[in-house]
């Protein structure tokens, strides 16, 4: 475990969290939880590792566990703790505690130094691979710290409570947003808006006609690291809807995440650029998808999404995936699609709503591995291919772009409701309407209709795919 922390608590465990303040009538109140583990090697921006504590699963103390609880204090007995201890160590989850301060905002009392230390030296024989504390505040603030095996303690960085809605502690410092550039926004989104944004780590995979668009955005948004994610060259056929792209480019077969932080460094408005090529199913691009916020799949392949797709439920991190459908109908005009899905513990997954197919995902990597299989499979018709190109146009992707990046900005401000992104949203360009499609968990969804993968973060095999 390193010494840099951030704590992502799920949207589903951080209700819970909510409620426990409001119950007991201003008592103290206090919780077991389950988290797993992320190890970050090396961060895309900063280059260094950082552990990540994902919240995997809460476990209420039973109110005949409990000793005594005031609005200063709370004991319960250790005999739910023992047993955390010993799941811990069976499922390699690190166990933690979590109190309400209901009179106050987060703080570690002297009194929770004294008694965690203990917790922590207990944890530690049992074989964890440490204690998290977090504190809840009445003022809604929160605090989070993890005492390793050897006793000591550190402080996370960050804690933010992840869903629909994305929130962090401590809020960002007003001061720093990088120059005055972005004052207009905080006259609609208050003055917390910018430092927040600035602080954002948000990974763009697949930098064509929407990804390009998403990443220009962001950048004027004014978040402050963004991370290009693309294997493809700029070719001709893409001038149409790349933005950034000049024909020279395509001349001299320019790489999309060349171009793209090309275009944003030019604009100097202090966004901080990484980039990876490659695809997303790459071992490689692991380590740089676990460090960031939000991630936005731009992609038009079906392995790339099954690994999104899984990356939300994992490891907490939003997806916004974008995708586009058009068809010129012979005699009945036009079917023009735009899809918006945002995935998160809780919501139905890309593979329950349809848009992801597996037989497709396995004939891609097969390209990509065997082309000569492939091709010989494709001539005895075993697999379907991916057929002519599909069409594309740069108003109807660049609008989905907008589309995908508001869905950001509602997670963390609710511009469009309390409860933050829209879980799937088409839009029929041809039809002039949104229609906000109610996809159903698919009760054996291995992905999203159980908890059990919620929050586990790293394990063997990642993503628990299998070849
Ligand atoms: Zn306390
Ligand atoms: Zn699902």
């Amino acid at each position: 475990m390193t010494a840099a922390l951030d704590i992502i608590l799920l949207e589903p465990h951080a209700l819970r969290l909510q409620a426990m303040l409001a119950k007991d009538e201003g008592a103290e109140s206090a919780a077991y939880m389950r988290f797993g583990v992320a190890q970050i090697q090396a961060d895309p921006w900063d280059g260094g590792p950082r552990t990540r504590l994902v919240s995997h699963g809460f476990v209420e103390i039973e109110d005949l566990e409990k000793i005594s609880a005031s609005p200063v204090h709370v004991t319960w007995s250790t005999r739910g703790y023992m047993r955390l201890l010993s799941e811990a160590a069976a499922e390699h989850f690190v166990p933690g505690i979590v109190h309400t301060h209901p009179g106050s905002f987060a703080f570690f009392s002297r009194q929770d130094d004294l008694n965690e230390a203990e917790l922590a030296r207990t944890a530690a024989v049992k074989g964890a691979q440490g204690l998290v504390s977090i504190i809840l505040g009445g003022d809604g603030t929160v605090r989070a710290r993890m005492w390793r095996p050897d006793g000591s303690p550190i402080d996370a960085c960050a804690v933010q409570a992840v869903g629909g809605r994305f929130r962090r502690w401590p809020e960002a410092e007003v001061a720093d947003v990088g120059g005055s550039h972005l004052e207009r926004q905080a006259r609609l989104f208050g003055l917390g808006f910018n430092p927040l944004i600035r602080r954002l780590k948000v990974a763009v995979v697949g930098c064509g006609g929407t990804g390009s668009a998403v990443a220009m955005l962001l950048a004027r948004l004014g978040v402050g690291h963004v991370l290009l994610v693309d294997n493809d060259i700029i070719e001709e056929t893409n001038l149409n809807r790349v933005h950034g792209s000049r024909r020279a480019d395509a001349k001299a077969g320019a790489l999309k995440i060349d171009v793209i932080e090309r275009e944003i460094m030019a604009a100097d408005l202090g966004v901080r650029v990484a980039k990876r090529k490659g695809w997303v199913n790459d071992p490689a691009m692991r380590d740089a998808l676990k460090a960031c916020d939000f991630v936005f799949g731009c992609t038009d392949d079906h392995s790339g999404r099954i690994i999104l797709n899984r990356l939300a439920y994992f490891y907490g991190i939003p997806v916004i995936d974008v995708g586009l459908r058009m068809a010129a109908a012979e005699n009945a005009g036009h079917d023009v699609n735009g899809r918006v899905s945002t995935l998160s513990p809780g919501r139905p997954c890309l593979l329950c709503g349809g848009v992801v197919r597996p037989q497709r995902a396995s004939e891609e990597a097969l390209e990509r591995t065997d082309p000569g299989e492939f091709e010989r499979r494709k001539r005895e018709a075993y697999v379907i291919g991916a057929g002519d190109p599909a069409p594309a146009v740069v108003t109807f992707t660049t609008e989905m772009a907008c589309v995908a990046v508001n869905e950001m900005i509602a997670a963390v401000t609710g511009f469009h409701g309390e409860g933050g992104m829209v879980s799937n949203r088409l839009r029929r360009f041809h039809a002039g309407d949104d229609r906000f499609l109610a996809a159903k968990q698919n009760e054996d969804c291995q992905v999203c209709s159980t908890n059990r993968f919620w929050g586990r973060a790293d394990i063997d095999p990642f993503l628990d795919l299998v070849g």
